[in-house]
């Protein structure tokens, strides 16, 4: 796998005094958790099994008091697996580690003590029967102490130490034999078993921690960009707002100097300077609906409105343009339109004017047809299918879906031959999204579009009256 750099691989201040980058520490950390974690088991095992050794098997007074060793230690490490958890996450991983290393090789050296003490009087059947106790604790200790092999070391080698040479020692039989070279056999198998599994524990670890890693990172990198986005679109609304107070008053200014005596040319003039500053003050407000749809705060409104009147308004002043083009635009509304709803009809004309208003921009000449049709009627509600026809430009159909982005234009020579900032068709998605509806277009290029969009609004007697939920 190849590195992940991230800023935790680097070096960082820890608790422990050993040169480790946090990465290493960190690691060794959860390894020391999974010992500490899994003590008790282990502990709870050599307490039952030296018992029987001392009291069933070879039930000599020196086993007794071995007994009792190995279980003093036993407590000890319980007390240090009890101050362990206690430390919490405030602890010395390394010196945590060492300690228990130290207190596994404590307790090899015990079981190797006790093998030692059988060995030396105790007949071949019970010498065979702790070899076989002795193997079975090992290999017991294997998943318990794979996170750390040094732990693991520790335990079984003095063990297998003891095993082999009272074997060597007596050697009164074959069978002495056969056991001091099987003993080495099991201990070097145990130690290549131990070493894999610890790889294994080592690398699911690592993975685990630099999965962590990677979504830490993509979670800071993320609000990082978010906060970025934020303070751009708060930039935008900022100087829209700004720019918008004096465009007013220009607007306002050059409306009062129309009202004057002028002559044919200034006329002209001033009737340039009113349109640019119209198609300017449509730029700004088109950038604040998006940095408020952006960040939120544009509510919907709940009134009682009328659908002709809105469609009618909508399309009266593009009626205007259209003609001046030699375009017919026709409304067409189906009888089964409940015309009487409640939504909010300023965004449902936005929506509108937006998309007529391309038609117009993008249709030379032909017809330019607006269409209202229910889809849904229930009794507290409808849902109404609106569609914009045109027999203008079209747009290819690889563009169909990424008009309705942000900024996006069907290419680049559109901005110098239509104008316009590609934001319309963005700000239409989400307010159709805002009345529970979609938007999509048809279109073939050279023969025209067709937007439809989808929209719900409640119907009178069933709309919310205020302050009910
Ligand atoms: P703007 O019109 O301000 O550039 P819009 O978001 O309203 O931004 O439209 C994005 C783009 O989609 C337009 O620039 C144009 O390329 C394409 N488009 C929109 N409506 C039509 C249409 N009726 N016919 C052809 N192309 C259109």
């Amino acid at each position: 796998m190849a590195p992940i750099s991230s800023s935790h691989d680097k070096a960082a201040p820890s608790k422990s005094a050993y040169p480790m980058n946090s990465l290493e520490l960190e690691i060794l950390k959860l390894k020391t958790q999974l010992l500490f974690r899994q003590a008790w088991l282990g502990q709870a095992v050599i307490v039952v099994n030296a018992g029987v050794l001392a009291f069933v098997v070879w039930p000599t007074t020196a086993m007794k008091i071995w007994w009792v060793v190995t279980c003093a230690l036993v407590f000890g490490r319980m007390v240090m697996v009890r101050r362990f958890n206690a430390a919490g996450q405030d602890y010395d991983v390394v010196l945590w580690c060492r300690r228990f290393i130290v207190g596994a090789t404590l307790s090899g050296v015990t079981w190797g003590m006790g093998y030692l003490l059988m060995g030396c009087d105790a007949p071949e059947a019970e010498l065979f029967f702790g070899a076989m106790m002795m193997a079975g604790m090992v290999a017991g200790a294997l998943a318990i102490l794979a996170s750390m092999p040094a732990a693991f070391r520790g335990y079984s080698i003095p063990v297998f130490l003891a095993v082999t040479g009272v074997a060597v020692f007596r050697a009164e039989s074959r069978l002495e034999w056969a056991l001091a070279f099987t003993s080495v056999v099991f201990l070097f198998a145990m130690l290549r078993a131990a070493a894999y599994l610890h790889e294994t524990v080592h690398e699911s670890i690592l993975m685990s921690l630099k999965q962590r890693y990677l979504i830490e990172d993509l979670e800071r990198t993320s609000k990082e960009a978010e906060s970025a986005v934020r303070a751009k679109s708060q930039f935008l609304t900022n100087t829209s707002h700004e720019i918008r107070t004096p465009m007013n008053a220009v607007l306002g200014m050059a409306q009062l100097l129309g009202e004057t005596k002028l002559d044919e040319t200034q006329k002209r003039y001033l009737g340039i300077l009113q349109d640019a500053g119209k198609s300017l003050l449509v730029i700004l407000n088109d950038i604040l609906d998006y940095s408020r749809i952006e960040s939120g705060k544009l509510r919907m409104e709940k009134t009682l409105f009328r659908l002709d009147e809105t469609l009618t308004e909508s399309t009266s002043a593009l009626v205007v343009e259209a003609a001046a083009k030699g375009l017919m635009l026709s409304i067409h509304i189906h009888p089964d339109t409940p015309l009487t709803v409640v939504g909010d009809p300023g965004r449902l004309r936005q929506v509108l004017i937006n998309l007529v208003a391309n038609a117009v921009k993008f249709t030379a000449a032909g017809s330019i047809r607006v269409e209202i049709a229910p889809l849904l009627v229930e009794a507290d509600m409808v849902e109404l299918k609106f569609t914009v026809a045109d027999t203008g430009i079209g747009i290819p159909s690889e563009m169909c879906q990424i008009i309705f982005e942000a900024f996006t234009q069907v290419d680049q020579s559109t901005t110098r031959n239509y104008s316009g900032t590609g934001l319309g068709l963005s700000i239409c998605s989400r307010l159709v999204e805002m009345m529970q509806g979609k938007i999509w277009v048809e279109s073939k290029l050279g023969r025209g579009s067709r937007f439809y969009f989808t929209a719900r609004f409640a119907l009178p007697d069933y709309a919310p009256t205020p302050g009910s939920a």
